[in-house]
């Protein structure tokens, strides 16, 4: 299997998904099975998503590409749609019932980093896709606890495509593992000055505008009735 003989960083790697995985940027990947890979049943409709060198991806993927028999740029478009292909998979994996353990697994240890917000105290984040629709958006992270979505804080992991998370990643994984789904607290932000909490004195000022209007409303319809036609 691995060469763990040399004890210096490896620059060969046997297996192209270790491969890939180790790429600086794809953390948010997990490990899709290899079985599940080669179950053409589980690919249907990806070969209209890839239309280029569709085979030799998948081949390339398996480890089962002759790479000697194609020049430089073949290689690279290979490559290319080996990594886009790999992400089409991926979407579909990850909510299989051993995808969800793996991306469980993964944001029990932090690996899509922790939610932003303060009163979250550092909930760990789930990626998500907003379409499942390739190379359309970008992935968001989804934190369970205030229900939102935010834009991941570096620049390769902003840069992965949505679709290969998929839009129902999170949604699912709590549904098959409730237990994992973080208490809600109803702890929120409050805006004050100087102590007084902000929107108190804004409601002030809004009854106080409205007693002001109704006041010169008073005084308007007073004027126009005849009851009372005293000038104010
Ligand atoms: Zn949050």
């Amino acid at each position: 299997m691995e060469d763990i003989s040399s004890g210096s960083d490896s620059e060969y790697v046997k297996y192209w998904i270790d491969w890939f995985l180790g790429i600086k940027g794809n953390e948010y990947f997990c490990e899709i099975d290899e079985e599940y890979i080669l179950d053409r049943f589980n690919l249907t409709g990806l070969n209209a998503e890839v239309k280029q060198y569709y085979l030799e991806a998948l081949d390339m993927i398996t480890d089962n590409l002759d790479e000697e028999s194609f020049d430089e740029k073949a290689r690279e478009q290979i490559e290319k749609a080996a990594r886009h292909l790999y992400g089409l998979i991926h979407a579909r994996f990850v909510i299989t019932s051993r995808g969800l353990i793996r991306m469980l697994e993964k944001h029990k240890k932090g690996d899509f980093g922790r939610c932003p917000r303060v009163l979250c105290n550092l909930q760990s984040l789930l990626p998500v896709g907003l379409t499942d629709v390739p190379m359309t958006k970008t992935v968001k992270l989804y934190c369970p606890r205030c229900e939102d979505i935010y834009n991941p804080k570096s620049v390769r992991h902003a840069a992965i495509d949505g679709a290969y998370f998929g839009t129902s990643l999170p949604h699912m994984l709590f549904q098959i593992h409730p237990a994992y789904l973080p208490s809600k607290t109803n702890e929120r932000y409050v805006p004050r000055i100087f102590g007084f909490k902000v929107h108190e004195i804004a409601d002030q000022h809004r009854w106080q505008d409205k007693a002001r209007l109704e006041h010169q409303n008073g005084l308007a319809a007073v004027e126009l009735s005849s009851y009372a036609p005293r000038k104010a």
